[in-house]
């Protein structure tokens, strides 16, 4: 019997679990996860409107339902297990951490009440339990920097009108925050030309279709490249007579220089190609510019990922996802992923005895630490589809205490958990 963890629950950790179940017919995997609720990115950052795109969800439970695979919601390693206490209890162990903090752009201003990452934002529009809203009111203004998908799904969201919200898992409390801002204009600013924007097709075109919303290309004469993408920036250009109520502009070839304000954001100013300053007003800036790995106990990310020669950071401890290989790639990119590293895992690992989930049990009771198993979430997950209220397809709990009580957990406060 082989013994395999894996640390995170989003998509590469259980494309990853399922991908090494077929070649390994005789191992248990436990996928370790910091929060109650299991799927990473597809809950946390998916954005709330996308629910095609968070449907892949069923795929994922159906890996973490599997008998060979334990879902040990709730335990954090670095907090709650050592890394240096589950390598002699596992054959293998996987890091799938993700990248979850937001790259800096390292310019002044920066600190300004108003300016947020897109991980913090995303992450709190989809009631992730460690992010809360910008400190930002009466937006009429927002300007988000770079020009990939993310960006794209923050203008949306800010964008949006609450009718075209309807089918989302957007909460009650959030909802409210977006209707009360007085958004009149978002600006999506690249720092390269338009043929270098990473946007796709599909996410760009759909900035097209909004019902108050219509996106405006700031200098026309920019327009470069033969993509699908600069065609998509060409159409807008052309249909851009009709009034809305607001207005997406795209600038290019601008460079964030500084946020400006005193106590908060007022604008940010940008540096052009040609070295000319240009300020844009801003209530709140957003900044798309991607994502870093951090630390997993004595394991340290180099250039925001960690380390590794094919998904090999060292003897029996293996990296997929976003920390393999930096914030980059599809959701299906994970699945491809994870069948070479689970291909690499099964020549390599052989069972030594390990005692693996039994033992982690033994070691989380001793220290009072309640985990929550794909049982308990599965008590999560419907008790937050029953509770969604109108036009809503779920409402999350945004806190670990309301998670772990839906989950019928008891975690004893008092008691102190192993430190990291
Ligand atoms: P991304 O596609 O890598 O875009 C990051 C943007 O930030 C780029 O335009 C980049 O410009 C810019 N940038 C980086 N550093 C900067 C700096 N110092 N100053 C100004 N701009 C800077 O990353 P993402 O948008 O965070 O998306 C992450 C991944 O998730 C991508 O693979 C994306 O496709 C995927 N995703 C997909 C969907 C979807 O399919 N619906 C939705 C969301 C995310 P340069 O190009 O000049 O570096």
């Amino acid at each position: 019997m082989l013994h395999i963890a894996i640390i995170g629950s989003g998509p590469a950790g259980c494309y990853l679990a399922d991908q090494l179940l077929l070649p390994l017919p005789d191992a248990s995997i436990d996928i370790l996860e910091r929060l109650p609720a299991p799927f990473g990115l597809i809950r946390y950052g998916v954005a709330p409107d996308h629910q095609g795109t968070k449907a892949v969800t069923r795929v994922l439970d159906r890996v973490l339902s599997r008998e060979r695979v334990n879902f040990f919601g709730n335990v954090e390693v670095g907090r709650d297990v050592r890394l240096d206490e589950l390598m002699p209890l596992y054959d293998a162990v996987v890091l799938a951490t993700g990248a979850t903090r937001d790259r800096k752009l390292g310019i002044s201003g920066e600190e300004l009440p108003g300016v947020i990452g897109s991980g913090a934002f995303t992450g709190w529009y989809n009631g992730h339990p460690d992010h809360s809203a910008p400190l930002a009111q009466g937006v009429r203004s927002a300007v988000i920097i770079g020009n990939g998908n993310v960006a794209i799904d923050v203008a949306r969201i800010l964008a949006k009108g609450p009718a075209e919200l309807t089918g989302s898992d957007l909460s009650p409390a959030i909802t409210a925050w977006l209707a009360a801002q007085p958004v009149e204009t978002i600006h999506i600013v690249g720092r390269r030309t338009t043929a270098d924007a990473k946007f796709t097709e599909h996410e760009l075109a759909e900035l097209g279709t909004l019902d108050r919303a219509r996106p405006v290309i700031v200098d026309p004469t920019a327009l470069a490249g033969q993509s699908a993408v600069v065609e998509t920036l060409r159409k807008f250009a052309a249909e851009e007579n009709h009034k809305t109520p607001l207005t997406i502009n795209f600038h290019f070839n601008l460079t964030p220089a500084a946020f400006l304000g005193d106590h908060r954001l007022r604008a940010v100013q940008f540096r052009s190609s040609g070295g000319v300053r240009i300020e844009l007003p801003a209530q709140l800036a957003v900044t798309c510019i991607g994502y870093e790995t951090v630390a997993c106990c004595p394991v340290n990310p180099s250039n925001g990922v960690f380390p590794n020669e094919g998904g090999k950071v060292g003897k029996r401890l293996y990296v997929v996802g976003w920390a393999k290989r930096g914030p980059s790639g599809t959701i299906p990119t994970n699945r491809t992923e994870a069948q070479q590293v689970a291909q690499r895992i099964a020549q390599e690992v052989t069972g030594a005895g390990r005692p693996g989930g039994a033992a982690l049990r033994e070691l989380l009771e001793r220290r009072h630490v309640r985990w929550v198993d794909h049982a308990a979430w599965r008590r999560v997950d419907a008790v937050e589809l029953a509770r969604a209220g109108e036009g809503r397809c779920r409402e999350k709990f945004s806190t670990v205490a309301e998670m772990l009580e839906a989950a019928q957990v008891q975690q004893n406060l008092t008691c102190p958990r192993a430190k990291g």
